[in-house]
């Protein structure tokens, strides 16, 4: 997980780079396809998910090597040809992967967050989930594990077909000529991310659309059907947290209450949305119709509380890259205290965007913790060591957390706008 931390101490600074040159490139153009909340909402999902993932979170019901070992019936000896034949396998992985989350109630949950924005930009690309708890995608490597693929080559191959998938998250790039018959272009995932009728579930693909014209899943964007972007059942918070456990805990409340128990255990592996027959009638969840004019999530804000949340955002990404940086010296038991703070600090200030009245109550427990910790150690996890007087800047963070709150919810002037301005 090291090196895993290593990796993400140089990508986090250069995918938020590609995000601020979008940012700017969007006001320069007078097409800005960027709101603060939303954007420090995407941005702040990805910290939760790669602080998730550098501390190997999760039960690995079945793991690569292991199918490797029991597998294998050849070995590819080409150098060249095995790196082709992993990505190849991986993308094919992707794929069905990707079309399982979609169709499948309970793998939906896991991937719902990457579609909860209701703007499409770069900033969605890091809306990646911490709810994936489940360790099952060795099992649709089968293929390159028959094949013999090393499992270094995977573990090479992984991250790096990951971050390819960035750079189509973006409004700003039109059709790419015959590169739409190969890849998965800007175009083909604006798709994607649809929620007009013609485009759902389409074009699944991550890097390659092969497989999406092989399986009948492609879509080309049209030009009558401008894409609109978001998902059915909006989440109506900033708090990226939440999102990534709000479709299980509505299936876990539609399991407890239906009388039909066929139904309490079908409704995990049912279709995507699919709910009961007692409950839906019951307790009907508010479902988008018209995708051209439906609200989009926008609590009441103002500049300070805009600019408040960027300084929060900005704080808790320089934190989480001292953590990366001072990995191995933290250890595993302060990786995770360190890790807490981080998931508390992202659920506390994304609460405030909400203007969620508990939201002062979180952030007061996380300032107060921070300052204790700090008291106790007379350290912030070793970072005197980098930078003299460096948790005493911490400290001083955390004071400003606690009257940051304080000021938003108790002293600033809100107008008593219901949760949903357009
Ligand atoms: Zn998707
Ligand atoms: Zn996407």
């Amino acid at each position: 997980m090291e090196s895993y931390a290593t990796a993400l101490l140089y990508a986090t600074p250069f995918f938020i780079g590609l995000v601020l040159v979008e940012v700017l490139y969007g006001r320069f153009a007078k097409n800005q396809k960027h709101n603060v909340m939303d954007t420090v909402s995407s941005l702040s999902s990805g910290l939760t998910n790669v602080v998730k993932d550098s501390l190997g979170l999760g039960i690995i019901l079945i793991s690569y090597p292991f199918l490797l070992e029991h597998l294998a019936l050849i070995e590819i000896k080409s150098t060249w040809l095995v790196w082709v034949v992993a990505f190849i396998a991986l993308d094919f992985a992707g794929y069905w992967n990707h079309r399982l989350s979609h169709h499948i109630n309970f793998f939906w949950n896991q991937h719902v967050i990457h579609h909860s924005s209701e703007e499409f930009n770069l900033a969605c690309a890091l809306r990646q989930p911490i709810s994936n708890l489940l360790g099952y995608y060795a099992l649709l490597l089968i293929p390159a594990a028959l094949l013999g693929v090393p499992n270094t080559v995977i573990a090479v191959l992984a991250p790096i077909h990951l971050f390819a998938q960035f750079w189509y998250h973006t409004q700003h790039i039109g059709k790419m000529g015959w590169l739409e018959y190969v890849i998965v272009t800007p175009s083909q995932h604006r798709v994607h991310h649809a929620i007009n009728q013609q485009y759902i579930d389409k074009n699944l693909g991550q890097i390659f659309c092969i497989w999406d014209r092989m399986f009948g899943t492609f879509q080309e964007e049209l030009e009558e059907v401008p894409p609109q972007y978001g998902v059915l059942k909006p989440a109506h918070t900033w708090n990226p947290i939440i999102i990534n456990f709000q479709h299980l805990w509505r299936l876990m409340q539609d399991a407890w209450r239906t009388k039909n128990y066929w139904d309490k255990f079908r409704i995990w592996f049912m279709p995507t949305g699919w709910r009961p027959k007692d409950v839906k009638d019951k307790y009907p969840v508010e479902i988008i119709e018209d995708v051209y004019h439906f609200k989009k999530y926008q609590p009441e804000s103002s500049m300070a509380l805009k600019g408040y949340s960027l300084f929060q955002l900005i704080v808790t990404t320089v934190l989480m890259l001292f953590m990366f940086y001072n990995y191995s010296e933290i250890g595993f038991e302060g990786l995770l205290l360190f890790g807490a703070f981080v998931f508390l600090g992202v659920y506390g200030y994304t609460t405030l965007m909400d203007r969620a009245p508990y939201a002062v109550w979180i952030e007061l427990f996380r300032g107060l913790a921070g300052l204790v910790l700090i008291y106790w150690t007379n350290d912030w996890f070793g970072i005197n060591a980098f930078l003299p007087m460096g948790s005493y800047l911490v400290g001083l963070y955390f004071v400003v957390t606690i009257f940051g709150a304080i000021y938003f919810t108790y002293f600033e002037k809100t107008l008593a706008t219901p949760d949903l301005v357009s």
